[in-house]
């Protein structure tokens, strides 16, 4: 079963409502990749990235350009830190945000 996961995610300063994510996972059990992550921060603002957990650290593929996000996570298996220009600036992005939803539903 490959059922469609999704949830909500917090506000940020650019973004006030209607946060989300939604993963799709991958139907290959032997493939590394969880799936297709999307998040949608607005309308205009939607991006879908291949996921993957390798090393300590989330993975974001971006589809679009094969740009590559790493979220790490510490020893106890929280998200600290990104390495996207975002969270280069202050300290929080979509990614680590969606990290943090996706281990609360226990996705990750
Ligand atoms: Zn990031």
């Amino acid at each position: 079963m490959c059922l469609p996961v999704a949830g909500s995610l917090p506000a940020s300063k650019t973004h006030k409502a209607g946060r989300r994510w939604a993963l799709l996972p991958s139907a290959d059990a032997t493939s590394p990749s969880l799936g297709t992550l999307t998040i949608v921060q607005s309308k205009r603002d939607t991006v879908s990235y291949g996921v993957a957990v390798e090393g300590g650290q989330v993975l974001f593929c971006k589809l679009s350009d094969g740009e590559v996000y790493g979220v790490t996570l510490d020893r106890s298996g929280r998200p600290v830190c990104c390495t996207c220009d975002g969270f280069h600036f202050v300290k929080r992005c979509k990614h680590l945000d969606t990290v943090k939803e996706l281990i609360a539903d226990g996705v990750l």
